[in-house]
């Protein structure tokens, strides 16, 4: 089931979205994503859309969960390719040459206030900043609470999954040290299209793509993950409880704007897309 939240006539709902992506059914008296995480079966029961669906084109996709509860968790260096060309791009504090690919995953956050819906602009913050950044990600969402999840229970806890771009500025995540400063300014988040719940797809199976302006810079699969989504699940709810609506952004692959000499940083007016297989496509301008 692919699952969006959308404004229409002012007003914001939950809808279903049709298999050719085309129309979404509002389903009445959901009120915002965690209540249909929590209702999904009596959801799925009604067939999913209460009312007569609508065109695609009429309506405005906004970010599948507006305000997150908590922080976004987030993996950083999870692929090969991007690890080394962070490591030797020179915008990681404290890099190692030889010791690139981490031995257990490297987990931050973003704050929830950074969350922006598909087609919002992106803030550049030129004031503090000149060098943001895309990064395309699968992100999970959390379905079921869970603390010390083993990695072959992770699935049972996965609602379903959507597209996040983890955009960052380089010179604070370098500067400070720790990564939040550069990963948490405002609308550093752009979310969605929609949610596709994790009965419809193979998340150890998709491909990632992100292109700035058409141009095509990021392509790979998550199969190429080195630290799978169960390992993340289990690593991050050691002693933490993950619950309902929580988000995880499994990491970036390779192609970044810090990975090009010299750097290929973000632009007034430029537009990047993110598209991963089964998850739609999306898109965010930058001002
Ligand atoms: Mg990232």
């Amino acid at each position: 089931m692919k699952l969006a939240r959308f404004a229409a006539n002012g007003t914001i709902r939950i809808g279903r979205i049709d298999q050719t992506e085309t129309s979404i059914a509002p389903i009445l008296g959901v009120n915002d994503m965690f209540d249909a995480i929590e209702r999904i079966d009596e959801i799925r029961a009604a067939g999913g859309g209460d009312v007569q669906a609508c065109s695609l084109a009429d309506v405005t996709l906004l970010a599948p969960i507006a305000v997150p509860r908590r922080n976004v968790f987030c993996v950083g260096k999870n692929y090969r390719d991007h690890a080394r060309e962070f490591s030797n791009s020179g915008y990681e504090a404290g890099a190692v040459k030889g010791a690139e690919i981490d031995s257990h995953p490297a987990v931050f956050t973003k704050p929830a206030s950074t969350v922006v819906g598909p087609n919002d602009v992106v803030q550049l913050h030129a004031h503090i900043t000149s060098s943001v950044d895309y990064e395309a990600e699968l992100a999970l969402i959390i379905g079921k609470e869970g603390r010390d999840i083993k990695p072959e229970c992770a699935y049972d806890h996965i609602f379903g999954y959507t597209i996040v771009n983890d955009v960052t500025a380089r010179d604070r995540q370098r500067n400070h040290k720790q990564w939040f400063l550069g990963k948490a300014l405002d609308t550093f988040c752009p979310m969605g299209p929609w949610i596709v719940t994790s009965d419809e797809l193979d998340p150890e199976n998709l491909d990632v793509k992100c292109w700035v302006n058409g141009e095509l810079r990021q392509n790979a699969n998550t199969r190429d993950l080195i630290f799978n989504i169960p390992t993340l699940v289990s690593t991050i709810s050691a002693g933490l409880t993950l619950k309902p609506g929580d988000i995880i952004a499994t990491g970036t692959p390779a192609g970044v704007g810090l990975g090009f000499d010299p750097p290929r940083f973000l632009r007034t007016g430029d537009t990047v897309s993110v598209s991963i297989s089964h998850l739609g496509t999306l898109t965010n301008t930058f001002q």
